[in-house]
């Protein structure tokens, strides 16, 4: 069985030339063909020996995934879906705006954390994917659009780990892949444009800024714990207080000053006016440097939960922003492909 290439982040790819024999020098050469240029065969890398190339055939590969589908929105918003073998698919979504292009991509193949509001949630754990299926996911959108916008520009800025799973669930496969997001021989991303986004794994949080801080995105979702414990139910294992604790932890080295708090407007259920209030209350407790971004939630049947009102979802706004929080609400983008969060 031949090793995929796509698996490696720069030191590992080191550490492999080295098993072949070949000085570390050499990985920098092979990363940059892949992952800057997108090259798919070793025969395409001219400047390497062909003695190389030939070792290289013999002990690796470059696998991407097969698109399964794909959906482009009348926004510019690109859906697709991957096929992860053994009757799974995962989503990645491409976001262009005016001043950044953003990818969102997925961790896992379904989700353990079974959050009320999710779809991925609610369709249970498939399983982790590897740092290949990660990489892949940004590796095949950025070398298909520049072909597709016919450019040699970098086009995908901004990563956000976002879509299907929980990348804190998958620790050991995502630092890598954040490794290689970030390396300049490969993306060059910068540490503020690669978010991780959790439901609040605590002790991993904690890890993440010590090995490779990046943004992080919270999924707070709820002011209390006993609205949290039944919406994210991984609340009932790190409740609030050692969540807003290790997100004060975290700024420490973070890349950027403040956490972004992602909450999730659902009618009925923690929309209302003493929600904000509570919400305010608790941020001001901990003395926490954040902003948040509520999202109109996206209702699937089987969620029996609904999307808070627009007017309620800007007075919930007003209540954050008059007690000084930085709020934003989510544009849903996508929305004729289903290409929306949690979808
Ligand atoms: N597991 C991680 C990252 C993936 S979910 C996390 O939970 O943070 C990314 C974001 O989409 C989260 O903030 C999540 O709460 C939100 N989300 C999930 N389902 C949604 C839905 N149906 N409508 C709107 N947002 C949703
Ligand atoms: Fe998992 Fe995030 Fe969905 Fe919760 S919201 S079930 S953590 S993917």
């Amino acid at each position: 069985m031949t090793v995929n290439l796509l698996d490696f982040d720069l030191e590992g790819l080191a550490a492999f030339c080295e098993t072949l024999g070949e000085k570390r020098f050499r990985a920098t050469q092979l990363f940059r063909w892949i992952h800057q240029r997108g090259a798919t065969d070793f025969d395409q890398m001219t400047d390497l020996a062909k003695s190389l190339r030939g070792k290289l055939q013999t002990a690796a590969r470059i696998q991407g995934l097969s698109v399964i589908t794909q959906q482009e929105s009348a926004d510019g918003t690109i859906k697709w879906l991957f096929d992860v073998g053994g009757g799974n698919a995962v989503e990645s979504v491409f976001i262009p705006e005016d001043d950044r292009a953003t990818l969102c991509i997925s961790s896992q193949a379904g989700c353990a954390v079974g959050c009320r509001f999710c779809s991925t949630g609610h369709q249970g754990f498939s399983r982790n994917l590897t740092t290949g299926e990660i990489v892949a996911q940004l590796w095949f959108a950025e070398h298909f659009l520049r072909r597709h916008l016919d450019t040699s520009e970098r086009v995908i800025s901004n990563v956000v780990m976002m879509g299907m799973g929980e990348p804190l669930q998958n620790y050991s496969a995502l630092v890598p892949a954040l490794r290689t997001m970030l390396d300049d021989h490969a993306y060059g991303l910068s540490r503020r444009r690669v978010t991780v986004s959790t439901s609040g794994v605590v002790p991993m949080m904690d890890r993440l800024g010590e090995d490779c801080p990046v943004a992080l995105a919270v999924s707070l979702h709820a002011p209390n714990d006993a609205l949290r414990d039944n919406l994210v139910p991984l609340n009932r294992k790190y409740p609030l207080a050692e969540l807003l604790d290790a997100c004060n932890r975290y700024l420490a080295h973070a890349p950027r000053d403040f956490i972004t708090f992602e909450y999730c407007m659902l009618d009925g259920v923690n929309d209302q006016p003493e929600h904000a209030r509570q919400l305010v209350e608790l941020v001001r407790t901990h003395g926490i440097s954040c902003k948040f971004n509520l999202i109109p939630f996206n209702p699937f049947p089987a969620s029996g939960l609904l999307r808070s009102p627009q007017p309620r979802v800007l007075a919930f706004a007003k209540t954050l922003s008059e007690a000084g929080l930085v709020t934003t609400v989510r544009k849903t983008r996508g929305d004729d492909i289903d290409a929306a969060c949690g979808q």
